[in-house]
């Protein structure tokens, strides 16, 4: 038996326990290995007491948080091996052996290559490259046993929809995958473009579970697009609504219809994430490769609303080869596109998109880490322009009367009203 650490190093407590290093520990003490989770955002102390190695995960956002935990740890004993995995290392993994003081990158889902560095079968360095997971059902669902699940439950975030979704919340996802190409997105380089489902059966035994065990109402599925396959969606609310549970989900504006969406409705779904990114139709075809217009977005959403779903929408402001022409566009669609909370994102060129392969990465300077260096691919004036597209799209978004509308269907907490205008 091996124990192992598993940490996230996201210094942000967030409200939901992190998914990817849950599903390890999970097929670990499946395995009878011993394993905890140390959550940076709740708790900075580590314990390395007979720890055998160590698992870290990163997005490219947290990378150099990962990496300065590396760092420290490898300070008070450098002989514990130490793991790198998630999406910063899996798409740039010669990159990241180098750069951190981490013994091995893990390279894919770590789920069963875990298992076998703790069988001892596998040794932990290197670059390890771990195979696909072709059946979902063959992972373990979350019981959460190896953290404190009530942590999550009592930190109250900043999270308005949350607080209007009955609580306690779980994170859950019932695909792995998604078949689109929007070239912002790394989507497609972790996890490839065929979708892998669990069985809706599975995904109803986790449910059960923590139901029963941690009394949960309300659930987070963080798939890429959940609805893509319409007898799947039509098992998954069928069963949903013998729960009587409340949930909301991301997916895109034409990968559901009206039927879909009143059977979603009807079976407990309060919100759907909808990527909307441009109001600009040239941006979304020919930069974005959305493969959706904005009059298609628009009428989803609209139909959406008029069903009785609450609506989550994404923009974003930056993109290369974007225009004042776009930005007007996109200012206008915010106006018009009805939402009960939008994310307003200036672009971030990741490793892993199509975007940020066409970049010229010469023009970037750091001697840390390139992708954490503020964006170079406009011009100072424009991006001036950008931030002016940018703040006034979320003041039109939140002083519209549309919006204080309907609110009256949100809880709003007056921390929750702090942070919703802070960003302004
Ligand atoms: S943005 Fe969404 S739809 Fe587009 S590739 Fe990424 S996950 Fe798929």
């Amino acid at each position: 038996m091996s124990k192992i650490l598993l940490i996230n190093p996201d210094p942000i407590p967030r409200v939901l326990p992190p998914l990817g290093i849950s599903y390890i520990a999970e097929v670990l003490q499946k395995n009878s290995h011993k394993v905890e989770i140390l959550d940076i955002g709740f708790e900075k102390k580590i314990n390395l007491e007979n720890v055998d190695f160590i698992g870290i995960t990163a997005t490219t956002l947290i990378y150099l948080d990962a990496k300065s935990i590396i760092k420290k740890i490898k300070k008070i004993n450098p002989e514990i091996p130490i793991i790198i995995g998630g999406t910063h290392a899996s798409i740039l993994p010669d990159f990241v052996l180098k750069d951190s003081d981490a013994d091995a990158v893990v390279v894919g889902e770590g789920e069963f290559i875990f298992l076998e560095i703790a069988n001892k079968n596998i040794k932990a360095e290197g670059i390890i490259y771990a195979p696909i997971v072709n059946n979902l059902d063959d992972i373990p669902f979350l019981t959460y046993s190896y953290l404190d699940i009530k942590k999550y439950f009592n930190y109250e975030g900043t999270d308005r929809i949350r607080w209007s979704l009955p609580q306690p919340s779980i994170a859950m996802v019932g695909t792995r995958g998604c078949p689109y190409s929007c070239t912002f997105c790394a989507s497609k380089s972790l996890f490839g473009k065929i979708v892998r489902f669990r069985s809706v059966e599975n995904i109803m035994e986790e449910i059960d579970f923590l139901i029963k065990k941690h009394k949960i109402k309300s659930i987070y599925f963080y798939d890429d697009t959940l609805t893509l396959r319409k007898k799947w969606m039509d098992e998954l609310c069928n069963e949903l609504k013998k729960r009587d549970l409340k949930w909301i989900c991301g997916t895109r504006v034409d990968a559901v219809d009206k039927k879909m969406l009143i059977k979603m409705k009807n079976s407990g779904c309060k919100y759907i994430s909808y990527g909307v990114e441009s109001g600009s139709n040239r941006m979304l075809k020919d930069v974005i490769k959305k493969g959706v217009t904005i009059e298609k977005a628009e009428e989803i959403i609209k139909l959406t609303d008029k069903i009785g779903i609450g609506i989550i929408a994404n923009y974003m402001f930056g993109i290369p080869g974007e225009t004042e022409e776009d930005l007007k566009l996109t200012l206008k669609a915010v106006k018009r596109i009805p939402a009960d909370a939008a994310e307003f994102s200036i672009f971030i060129p990741l490793p892993g998109t199509e975007l940020a392969t066409n970049l010229d990465w010469t023009q970037y300077s750091s001697k840390e880490n390139p992708y954490h260096v503020k964006s170079k691919i406009h011009t100072e004036e424009f991006s001036e322009k950008i931030a002016y597209y940018h703040s006034k799209s979320i003041k039109s978004f939140y002083f519209s009367p549309k919006f204080l509308m309907r609110q009256t269907k949100m809880i709003f907490r007056p921390k929750q009203l702090f942070f919703a205008f802070k960003s302004l």
